[in-house]
C-alpha cells in the first residue's frame, strides 16, 4: 500500500519523539512491502514564529489531504503570553474541527515489565492494565451554549450540555467496534441519575447493545466509575462516555500506568482519516536532550496502522517491538530502575526499529 502521512512535530520533544516513530514506520514499510510518503507540517509555536500564526491554512489543507496525521505535541513557555487568539493549542483545536475527529481513543495499558511504575499495589494492578477510552469529543458541554449574566444584583455563569442523538450514535458505534477488536466487553459511563443528556445517551446505547449483541454491555455512573478506576481497574475493557466525562477519566486512567510517556491516543473522524498523537504536551524541560520517551508516539503510529490504513498485523509489530524492547531491559530515563540498560530517545528508536 501507499500512503500520505503528514507529520506535525511541533515543540518541545514533538521533533525529537516524532523522528522515532518515522524510523519504526520505515522499518514497517521495509518488512511489509509499503511505501510511507511523508509531509512536514509547521504547527505550535514554530509556526508562530515563522508565521504568525499556530498552523497556516496551507499546512491545514494538508492535513486534509492527507490519508492520516501524526503528531508530536506544541506549546512551551516561549507562547504562553502570545495573543490568545493565536495561541499553540488553537491549532489542534482547529484540526480536530477541520477533520471532525468526535471521537478519542487512549488506550490505558500498563506493561507488565512496568507493574512497579503504577501508584497502585501489585495486588490491584496484578497482571497488568489493559483498557481503552472512547472519548466524545465535539460535543456536550465544552461546545454548549454558554453565558455569564448579572441576576438580582450578582453574576450567573451558564454552560449547556446538549447531546444529540446521532453524535451519541456515531461515538456508540466507535466504541462498539472497538469492544469487538478487543475483549469483547464495553461499559457506557453517564449520569443518568441526574442528567438528561445522560438518559438519551444510556437509551441510544442500549439501542446500540441489542445490535452487538457479541459484545456484553454495562451502564456505569460517572463516579463510581472514578472509583473502580482505583480499586479494580482490571475490570474494564472499552469505557465509553460523553466529552467531560471523558477528559477527567482519561486522564485518571493514564496515571495508573506511572508513564506518561508510553500512552498513545487516536482521534478519528467517520472515515479513514484520523489524527495520532502520545497524550503527553511538549516537556520543555528536557527538549533537546535526547532522553525522551518516544514509546507513546510509536504507540500512536501503530494505532494510525490499526484504524487509518487497517494494517493489523503491522500494528501487531510495532507493538511486539515495544514489548521486546522493554523485554529486553531498554529503558529511557523517565522509566529507568538500577540494572536495566539505560538509553536515549534516538537509541530506543534504534532498538524498536531493529525489533520490527
Ligand atoms: P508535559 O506532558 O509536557 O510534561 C509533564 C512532565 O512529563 C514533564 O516533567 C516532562 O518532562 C514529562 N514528560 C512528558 N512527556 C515525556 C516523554 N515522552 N518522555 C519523558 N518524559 C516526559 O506537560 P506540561 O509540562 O504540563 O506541558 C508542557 C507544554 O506542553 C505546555 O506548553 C502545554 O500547554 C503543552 N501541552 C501540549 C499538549 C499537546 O500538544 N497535545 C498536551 C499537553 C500539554
Amino acid at each position: 500500500m501507499d500512503k500520505n502521512i503528514t507529520l506535525l512535530k511541533g515543540d518541545g520533544i514533538g521533533p525529537e519523539i516524532v523522528s522515532q516513530a518515522v524510523k519504526v514506520l520505515d522499518a514497517v514499510a521495509k518488512k511489509y512491502g509499503h511505501t510511507f510518503n511523508y509531509t512536514e507540517v509547521d504547527i505550535g509555536g514554530c509556526s508562530i514564529d515563522k508565521y504568525g500564526v499556530p498552523i497556516t491554512d496551507e499546512g491545514m489543507e494538508k492535513c486534509k489531504s492527507a490519508d492520516a496525521v501524526l503528531l508530536g505535541a506544541v506549546g512551551g513557555p516561549k507562547w504562553d503570553s502570545v495573543d490568545p487568539s493565536i495561541r499553540p493549542e488553537k491549532a489542534l483545536l482547529a484540526v480536530r474541527r477541520e477533520l471532525g475527529l468526535f471521537a478519542n481513543l487512549r488506550p490505558t495499558k500498563l506493561f507488565s515489565q512496568l507493574a512497579d511504575s503504577s501508584p497502585l499495589k501489585e495486588s490491584i494492578v496484578g497482571g497488568g492494565i489493559d483498557l481503552m477510552i472512547v472519548r466524545e469529543l465535539t460535543g456536550g458541554i465544552y461546545f454548549g451554549k454558554r453565558r455569564t449574566e448579572t441576576v438580582g444584583g450578582e453574576r450567573v455563569a451558564t454552560d449547556e450540555m446538549t447531546y444529540s442523538e446521532h453524535e451519541i450514535e456515531r461515538i456508540g458505534r466507535v466504541a462498539f467496534e472497538a469492544a469487538l477488536k478487543r475483549g469483547k466487553k464495553l461499559a457506557s459511563v453517564d449520569k443518568a441519575n441526574v442528567l438528561d443528556s445522560s438518559r438519551l445517551w444510556r437509551a441510544v446505547m442500549h439501542r446500540l447493545a441489542e445490535e452487538y449483541t457479541q459484545v456484553e454491555y454495562s451502564d456505569i455512573l460517572v463516579d463510581n466509575t472514578a472509583m473502580q478506576l482505583i480499586k479494580n481497574p482490571t475490570q474494564f475493557d472499552v469505557i465509553v462516555t460523553e466529552n467531560m466525562f471523558g477528559d477527567i477519566l482519561s486522564d485518571e486512567a493514564s496515571m495508573l500506568t506511572g508513564s506518561i510517556g508510553m500512552m498513545p491516543s487516536a482521534s478519528l473522524s467517520s472515515g479513514p482519516l484520523g489524527m495520532y498523537e502520545p497524550i503527553h504536551g511538549s516537556a520543555p524541560d528536557i527538549a533537546g536532550m535526547d532522553i525522551a520517551n518516544p514509546i507513546g508516539t510509536v504507540m500512536s503510529a501503530a494505532m494510525m496502522l490499526r484504524y487509518s490504513f487497517d494494517m493489523a498485523a503491522e500494528a501487531d509489530a510495532i507493538e511486539a517491538a515495544v514489548n521486546k524492547a522493554l523485554d529486553d531491559g531498554y529503558r529511557t530515563p523517565d522509566i529507568y530502575k538500577d540494572g536495566f540498560t539505560k538509553v536515549g530517545c534516538s537509541a530506543m528508536g534504534d532498538v524498536l526499529a531493529a525489533n520490527i
